[in-house]
């Protein structure tokens, strides 16, 4: 049993279904149960039809987590990242592996591989099943998947990824036949055209900056949300958009998801957006790359950002976080 985190992105869908293709060459029987859906531009990959997500299919999940012998978290490192999925997980009787690169792991498993220096947790898998012996069981369905995660973690290499080991790896997965420039096009160079006419709105309309604390943020309704067509996956990565201004080191986007406004944090730099984030939307994530949620209104949403970063900015420039 293969288990990815809510909202899954690139990394925590390319490392279940790298692992997955992984066990199925072991001749293991493997499934993947995700707490939601994910992005179409992560449905290519292989096994990608096969992912139970439990939102949908709440009684096929149920008996797929019931009978597994083994459950892997990846890309997670405590239970409430499942939400409502994880006390049916809670429940299980089986033995538990964590791999995942976040800090802060939950002592909630019985086998740990957690390395917050990892560039992603697709880099990780490679290298706990290099590191097993297992490394011919990798095949080229498996390094698509996990080369994925590595690129999306990384924004295709440019940050997160200093680190020779990650080119190891990298050099590895290239060595199995992967076509790395389709790969590339299937993830960055795949915009519908409304999700970039949304795009063009959120930069144009939406974007705040808030100078005091070199930060920006981004809004946006559903009615907003609406007006574009909206899918799934629409506005992954808009976030990112602020920090290529000069002077801006801190950027936030909002926008509501079911009944809670769901808050995506990044920074460049020492700011550490995933303290910021468990402080004051019960959330978390790494240092640079962070995420949480509010209860409210997107306009109270704001303004409790915009109070508790002034706060906690000042904490941060003055040491006394
Ligand atoms: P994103 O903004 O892309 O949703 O998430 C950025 C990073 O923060 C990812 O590493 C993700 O796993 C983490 N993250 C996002 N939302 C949450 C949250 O609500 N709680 C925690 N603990 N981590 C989150
Ligand atoms: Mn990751």
């Amino acid at each position: 049993m293969i288990i990815p985190h809510i909202n899954p992105d690139g990394d925590a869908i390319g490392s279940s279904l790298g692992l997955r293709s992984v066990l199925l060459s072991m001749g293991k029987i493997a499934n993947v149960v995700s707490p939601n859906g994910f992005p179409d531009f992560l449905k290519w990959m292989c096994g990608a039809g096969t992912i139970v997500t439990f939102d949908s299919e709440q009684q096929k999940a149920t008996e797929l987590i019931g009978s597994a012998q083994v459950i892997f978290f990846l890309d997670f490192n405590t239970p409430s990242r499942l939400k409502e999925m994880a006390s049916i997980v809670d429940g299980v009787d089986a033995a538990r592996v964590m791999i995942d690169h976040h800090p802060f792991p939950e002592n909630v498993v019985d086998i740990m591989f957690s390395d917050t220096s990892a560039s992603s947790t697709c880099e990780l898998v490679c290298q706990v099943i290099q590191g097993t012996g297992l490394t011919d069981y990798i095949d080229k369905d498996a390094a698509e998947a996990l080369y994925t995660g590595i690129i999306t973690d990384t924004g295709a290499l440019s940050y997160n990824s200093s680190n020779p080991a990650t080119y190891y790896v990298v050099a590895s997965l290239l060595k199995l036949g992967i076509d790395k420039t389709k790969i590339h096009e299937r993830i960055f160079n795949s915009n519908s055209y409304s999700r970039m006419q949304l795009l063009g709105f959120a930069l144009s309309q939406k974007m705040v900056a808030l100078p005091l604390q070199e930060a920006a943020y981004i809004t946006l309704s559903v009615d907003e949300l609406n007006r574009y067509g909206y899918q799934d996956g629409d506005s992954e990565g808009f976030v990112n958009y602020p920090l290529s201004i000069a002077g801006i080191n801190i950027s936030a986007f909002f926008s509501p998801k079911d009944d809670l406004i769901k808050v995506s944090l990044r920074s460049r730099g020492e700011f550490p957006v995933n303290l910021f984030s468990a402080r004051f939307f019960g959330g978390g994530g790494h240092k640079n790359a962070a995420g949480g949620e509010f209860r409210g209104s997107l306009n109270d949403a704001v303004e409790h950002f915009k109070v508790s970063l002034s706060d906690f900015y000042q904490q941060w420039k003055n040491g006394t976080l």
